[in-house]
């Protein structure tokens, strides 16, 4: 009874949230593609949905045709992503393996924190074994199918060991803190947790753009005097007194063009990618960066933080309420005795991979409202509506540029190709009268 509630919460929660958000962000999705298409001249007005249809016509067939196949291909992947861990948990739990590595981890030491912390390493590193061809499969052989992959094999096996060393030491600390919260506080676990783990989300957040991307990048200041000084100049302009640009190294992974805001509390960076730096004319490059600003000037490291800690309470919440009824039917039959113990950490992750997995659509959702704001805020600072044609055009690499509406909606954490072009055809319509 209680599990159906909080199912029936967590779809409320999903089905309130994505079309709130669908709404808020459709001022984004252009008519339809079938209205009348008017040929410009001099002295007619600019029509921004001609103009969209022209930008995307720009877009060779077999390109497009690549593209979609690539996105698409992304779609089964959510399901493959969410499908392979969720069965390799129910595997560690019902041959045993799972009772099996707790024992192992209380044989070796009396101290329970290390119990956690060795039961932890043995659970992820055993789980990225068993999903280890799936993710060879998505993460390097797809993205070199695709050509947007630049890294070989080896050094693409080190980046993820790097993610695996990280996952035990930074998930261990995580898990040693939750065991022991569950262990003192039997009945209010849930809620301690929910902030422990918020607390350590942030804590990540925060030290991430200073300790942990430099593993995986190079971050240097951006230098170049044409293109550093319009972006500061603009961010200046909007109130942002950042003194640097940084350019990240990514072509040693791919190919794709990219910005973004990281950090918080002080450690924020506007980050742009080598990629972008490469491919991109200065006006172009400008109207990337006004977005990036757009992120940083409207808070939405902050709003998404706050929008994770909703998340956080009512996803432990459910972990606390399915995973009892777990306990008393399978309980003895995994040789897993409740929440304190150790083997019981798969049925978590299961719970907790399901409840992501429900609110997927949700997160796209919430993602790609933001994303819409920023480039509003983009075309106002950059006032480069062409230029981020030109970019939408280039994003194409990697994202379907014209799906249909539930595709976009049930998929896309960007607004699509078609959508933002049409934002900026719509913007540059309302500035030339
Ligand atoms: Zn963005």
């Amino acid at each position: 009874m209680h599990r159906r509630i909080v199912f029936l919460v967590l779809f409320a929660v999903a089905t309130v949230l994505a079309p709130v958000a669908f709404l808020k962000g459709q001022g984004a999705t252009p008519p339809a593609q079938t209205e009348s298409i008017s040929t410009l001249s001099a002295t007619e007005q600019f029509d921004p949905i001609a103009a969209t249809n022209a930008y995307l016509a720009k877009v060779p067939p077999d390109k497009k045709a690549k593209s979609d196949a690539y996105f698409e291909g992304g779609y089964w992947l959510i399901l493959w992503d969410f499908l392979a861990p969720a069965i390799v948990f129910l595997l560690l739990l019902s041959t045993g393996w799972s009772a099996r590595m707790r024992d192992l981890a209380e044989r070796i030491t009396r101290f329970k924190p290390v119990h956690t912390f060795l039961y932890w390493a043995q659970f992820l590193v055993l789980t990225s074994l068993l999903t280890f061809p799936l993710g060879v499969y998505e993460g390097y052989i797809r993205e070199q199918k695709y050509g947007l992959a630049t890294q070989t094999f080896g050094p693409w096996l080190g980046d993820q060991l790097k993610g695996l060393g990280l996952g035990v030491l930074l998930g261990g600390l995580l898990m040693v803190a939750l065991y022991g919260i569950v262990r003192r506080l039997p009945r209010t676990w849930w809620i301690w947790g929910a902030i422990a783990s918020l607390v350590f989300a942030a804590f990540i957040a925060l030290i991430a753009p200073v300790f942990i991307a430099p593993l995986f990048n190079k971050y240097t200041r951006l230098e170049d005097p044409a293109i550093r000084d319009p972006i500061l100049s603009m961010a200046r302009a909007n109130g942002i007194s950042a003194q640097d640009v940084f350019v990240q190294d990514a072509s040693r992974q791919s190919t794709r063009i990219s910005a973004f805001v990281t950090g918080f509390l002080g450690t924020e960076r506007i980050v742009l990618n080598d990629n972008l730096l490469k491919r991109c004319s200065v006006a172009e490059i400008e109207s990337v960066m006004g977005h990036e600003m757009g992120h940083y000037v409207m808070h939405h490291v902050y709003k998404g933080l706050m929008f994770f800690s909703i998340v956080i309470v009512l996803g432990f919440a459910f972990l606390r309420r399915a995973s009892e009824g777990a306990f008393r039917r399978w309980g003895e039959k995994w040789r897993v005795h409740g929440a304190s113990d150790l083997a019981a950490l798969p049925l978590f992750a299961l719970l907790i991979l399901t409840y992501l997995f429900v609110l997927t659509p949700a997160f796209n959702n919430y993602s790609r409202v933001e994303e819409y704001e920023a480039d509003i805020f983009g075309l106002n600072a950059a006032r480069q509506p062409d230029a981020e044609a030109e970019v939408d055009l280039k994003l194409a690499d990697y994202r379907k540029l014209d799906p249909s509406p539930l595709e976009e909606y049930l998929f896309y954490d960007h607004p699509s190709g078609r959508a933002r072009i049409y934002a900026a055809m719509r913007w540059k319509a309302e500035h030339l009268k």
